[in-house]
């Protein structure tokens, strides 16, 4: 798990200072990619509020109870946020679950769940999240995908078609919001090394370590910056963009 020390902190007089003091959400902020991309955008000064489903605060973060298969729990997190630090101005959906299996063994079960999660998740809450952004007349979002949803994995369709859905969406966005200065972009990343990943045995993570030209796993925060950067004003005319941190995993996609 990447320490905040790891996420560089931009000084107040770079050009991220700005842009400091928003509103940022991060859905499932509260560990692993999410909580660094949170700690990220505290550095840079941002108010975050980060959803779990259990509402737990990590590190004296803002912490909001949400779950993401349910619109109404949304709801109430988006409230609960305005109320404490004003409209939704960065939105990172980032709350995501596998539930890997072979084609002839996955449930349509396992399918729905994983779509559910992963990309009627971020329609729920980028839907929620739009309100207040055209009314503001900016926005940032970005949408967590993975490298996966892009080259495809064996024992991975349900996981990867809900990635590969988050380029549409951010797409589609782009060309239904773009004009009110609302970017939305992905960001793909590639082996992270958290919960998700530990949880492979020590061959399979050995057998993929060999296929990333990095060599390497990613620190999470190395993903935290990525999405701190396409947030800020530097990044203003990149909109429907699909950022690889994958350590040249997905080269050529
Ligand atoms: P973790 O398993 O460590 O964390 C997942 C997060 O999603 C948790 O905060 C969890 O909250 C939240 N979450 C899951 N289901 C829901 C739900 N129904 N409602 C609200 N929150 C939910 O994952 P990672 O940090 O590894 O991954 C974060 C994102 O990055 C995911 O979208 C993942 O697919 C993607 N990704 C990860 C890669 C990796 O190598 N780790 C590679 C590429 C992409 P709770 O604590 O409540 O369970």
């Amino acid at each position: 798990m990447a320490e905040a020390s790891t996420v560089s902190t931009p000084t107040t007089d770079s050009p991220d200072a700005p842009a400091a003091g928003r509103s940022v959400l991060v859905t499932g902020g509260n560990r692993g990619i999410g909580l660094a991309i949170a700690q990220a955008f505290r550095a840079n000064g941002d108010k975050v509020a980060v959803t779990s489903r259990s509402g737990e605060a990590p590190d004296g973060l803002f912490a909001v109870q949400a779950d993401v298969t349910d619109a109404e729990s949304v709801d109430r997190a988006f409230t609960e946020v305005e109320e404490a630090h004003g409209p939704v101005e960065v939105l990172v959906a980032n709350a995501g679950i596998t539930r890997d299996q072979l084609l002839l063994r996955m449930s349509e079960e396992d399918f729905s769940a994983v779509i559910d999660t992963n990309l009627t998740g971020a329609f729920r809450v980028l839907k929620r999240a739009s309100k207040g952004m055209i009314r503001k007349k900016k926005g940032r979002v970005v949408l967590i995908s993975s490298v996966v949803g892009l080259m495809g994995s064996p024992g991975q369709i349900n996981y990867a078609s809900s990635k590969a859905g988050l380029v549409g969406m951010a797409r589609s966005l782009t060309r239904e919001l773009g004009s009110r200065n609302i970017t939305a972009n992905v960001v793909a990343p590639g082996y992270i090394d958290t919960e998700m990943t530990q949880s492979l045995g020590e061959d399979l993570q050995k057998q993929y370590r060999s296929q990333i030209p990095a060599g390497r796993f990613a620190e999470p925060a190395e993903v935290a910056n990525v999405v701190r950067w396409l947030a800020s004003d530097e990044a203003s005319y990149i909109s429907g963009a699909v950022i690889p941190v994958d350590g040249g995993l997905g080269m050529g996609h």
